[in-house]
């Protein structure tokens, strides 16, 4: 959004004084869509993933591995070869047969994204609503690894890390290599140029620390390991730099002890992750979605954990979540609540980047209770949208989206209302990162009402990605077919989301979690909405009885979420999948195929399989240059992403790992793709890699 947009960027001092315009002309944009689209029906059902990807140079003998940051040479070249592949004239060697391969699912599409060694590629065009076209999901991921590697260097490869283990570590880390602390981040540990130098990431990451007072300041827990200095401080932390006047950060507390301390948006803005994103049939179905998918946001997270390390270290958390928010917290002290509050308008309790704060949904069961009772809103933009005939819950989240400042304004956007187009209101509500995404058509309306699934960590295999996909779309299609009611009070989402970050959180964390899924009527006198009418379910209703709010749910493991729980009175969400596949014809070849996605959410969730985390882990553990002090070293780091780059390319041959030898993978991956129809291509592999499996 805007990314093409070319122009003069604002730095911060001018961008405060039009902050208010850029609201105010958002929120005029925001009516008129929302006016043109309100009564919008019957769009279908249709859906799309995002995958993101590190890129870098690596070389099997060498014991050095560097992010690449060529991400705008190769999304050229990709540009090129699709363009060509359009109009049918590619006859590139070796590209062309991939790209013109598929009729029926458009050549995939690649996306810049906030770092210069980053990728994002989504599909062609949107899944629709088959049941085939969830088997297509994995060929295209796996075409999408293809065709980003024919269009890199032979040492350069996409990898599927969530983050790069030595991002920002001592010693070169990026091809090629520039001196830290540039005037954008005045980071001590990465180059301006890691971010993408489109003029609006700079700017976005410089305006941010402006905004702020001081750099972002990303702390992580260090793992303690038996040889790991009590109390840590990271060695990689240079106290007596004076290059900028934000070098006093760290000292003056920005570093504390036990942390890995970081300090660019690099660090958060450069993960990769999983998104989907739904397209409901109209506003009222993708208000509902947007609110039964947000309580398993903090569960998926958990559940996709591959973030263990940071810069070098081991890090005591699993997961990337609360790194990002951090790295893209714009809060000044007085929002923040560290200093009375005198130029700023509120106190405001989490960043840009993080879990929701909004129910939205026209639903009788959503209680008061459930809301956020510290939401922070703008209430002159809540009555400009009600008296624009905005209902009170929808106007309620846009006015909390719309207390943040856009960070990155161009002066030439400013000089007159468009109406036709949706550009104000997307600078505020693209840059509110929470962990659900309401997106409403855009000005033209050619598409429907979306919400976006935003909390996954992305997985080394296309297999993993494409399971973790489906088990969504699944999920999704059961809430809608079976009316389930997943609301717990969004404090408690909030608190899952902070136990999702534990180390295994997967198997030693429980989560708040609603223990009847099916649908109740509550009383009128119960529900923010009175309205009982809402469209019939298959599930017979159960009558109503509104007990207390806290008896509505209890702490539960991952395991019991997902599974079921041992009582049954949980029925756990793949068992809630499989009966809405029962309840629906699904031929049983892809029941088949889709029993091997739900077989790995299902197995992860149980521990019977390893988190990608642990994965990393104990891969890390039993590196020989490992000395049990948290250090993962340039040896253990290029063999690391050795392992993710064999492992992608070995699946995108379609052949199984036996041989690769890197341990741990039946632990991973189980018995991979094994079963369905008993094709060579999907062949049953047990014990993977020849060795007894953990
Ligand atoms: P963003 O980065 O803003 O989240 P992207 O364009 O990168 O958006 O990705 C959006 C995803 O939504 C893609 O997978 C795309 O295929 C999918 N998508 C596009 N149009 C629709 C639609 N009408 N309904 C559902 N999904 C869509
Ligand atoms: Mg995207
Ligand atoms: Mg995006
Ligand atoms: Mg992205
Ligand atoms: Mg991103
Ligand atoms: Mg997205």
């Amino acid at each position: 959004m805007g990314l093409l947009a070319l122009g003069t960027a604002l730095d911060w001092p001018e961008a405060r004084k039009r902050a208010q315009q850029v609201r105010e002309w958002g929120i005029l944009q925001l009516l008129e869509i929302w006016n043109k689209a309100k009564g919008k029906e019957r769009d279908a059902l249709l859906w799309g993933d995002e995958v993101e990807y590190l890129v870098v140079l690596y070389e099997k003998e060498g014991s050095k591995v560097l992010l690449s940051l060529r991400q705008a040479e190769i999304l050229d070249a990709l540009a090129c070869d699709a363009e060509l592949a359009k109009k049918g004239g590619c006859t590139a060697e070796g590209q062309d047969a991939e790209l013109k391969q598929t009729q029926s699912q458009p050549v995939p599409v690649f996306h810049p994204e906030f770092g210069r060694f980053m990728l994002e590629a989504t599909p062609g065009k949107p899944w629709g609503i088959g049941f085939k076209e969830l088997l297509g999901v994995e060929p295209d991921m796996k075409l999408r690894r293809r065709i980003a590697k024919e269009h890199m260097l032979p040492t350069e490869y996409p990898i599927t890390l969530t983050t790069f283990p030595r991002i920002g570590s001592p010693g070169q880390f990026t091809f090629p290599e520039y001196p830290i602390s540039g005037p954008r981040l005045r980071s001590q540990f990465v180059p301006d140029e890691i971010a993408n130098p489109h003029i609006r990431f700079p700017t976005l990451a410089a305006n941010i620390r402006s905004r702020r007072g001081r750099k972002v300041q990303v702390n992580v827990p260090v793992f303690h390991d038996k040889n790991t200095p009590k109390p840590w401080k990271d060695p990689t932390v240079d106290f007596d730099l004076h290059q900028w006047p934000e070098d006093d950060d760290v000292r003056n507390g920005a570093a504390p002890d036990d942390h890995i301390h970081m300090d660019a948006m690099a660090f958060g803005m450069g993960s990769c992750c999983l998104q989907i994103t739904f397209q409901a049939k109209n506003i009222t179905e993708g208000r509902q979605m947007y609110d039964q998918l947000s309580p398993l946001g903090p569960i998926m997270l958990a559940l996709t954990a591959a973030t263990p390390v940071y810069k070098g270290f081991l890090a005591n958390t699993d997961v990337r979540w609360n790194q990002i928010s951090n790295a893209v917290d714009c809060r000044t002290p007085e929002e923040m609540g560290e200093k009375p509050l005198k130029n700023d308008r509120w106190r405001i309790p989490k960043s840009r980047y993080a879990s929701n704060s909004t129910y939205i949904a026209e639903d009788a069961r959503l209680r008061p209770e459930y809301l956020d009772p510290d939401l922070v809103f703008d209430p002159e933009i809540k009555q400009t949208l009600m008296d624009g005939g905005m209902d009170d819950l929808l106007a309620t989240h846009f006015a909390h989206l719309f207390i943040r400042d856009p960070i990155v304004i161009f002066a030439e956007d400013l000089e007159e209302l468009d109406l036709k187009k949706t550009d104000h209101f997307e600078n505020i509500q693209s840059t509110n990162w929470q962990h659900m995404r309401f997106k409403p058509p855009p000005a033209d309306n050619s598409i429907g009402w979306r919400v976006e699934f935003r909390s996954m960590e992305i997985q080394i295999t296309d297999f993993e990605n494409a399971a973790f996909s489906v088990f969504m779309v699944l999920v999704t299609r059961a809430i809608l077919s079976f009316d389930l009611n997943f609301y717990v009070p969004i404090k408690r989402v909030d608190e899952n989301m902070e136990r999702a970050h534990a180390l295994d959180g997967v198997l030693r964390e429980k989560f708040y979690f609603r223990k009847n899924p099916f649908p109740a009527r509550p009383s009128r006198a119960n529900t923010v909405f009175g309205d009982d009418s809402r469209p019939g379910s298959a599930m017979p209703s159960r009558p109503a009885s509104p007990g207390l709010v806290e008896d509505e749910y209890e702490e539960m493991t991952v395991n019991e979420i997902i599974n079921g729980s041992m009582d049954g009175e949980f029925p756990g969400l793949v068992p809630i999948v499989e009966s809405y596949l029962d309840s629906v014809n699904v031929d049983v070849e892809t029941r088949c195929e889709l029993a091997t996605y739900l077989d790995l959410i299902s197995k992860r969730s149980s521990g019977e399989l390893d988190t990608t985390a642990r994965w990393m882990r104990n891969f890390i553990a039993a590196h020989p240059n490992y000395k049990q002090d948290s250090v993962v070293d340039e040896k253990i780091t290029h063999d690391l992403v050795g392992a993710a780059i064999a492992i992608g390319e070995r699946e995108n041959e379609g052949r199984n790992f036996a041989g690769l030898g890197i341990p741990g993978l039946p632990k991973l991956l189980g018995n991979f793709r094994g079963g369905c129809g008993g094709g060579d291509e999907n062949g049953a592999v047990a014990g993977v890699d020849g060795s007894p499996s953990e």
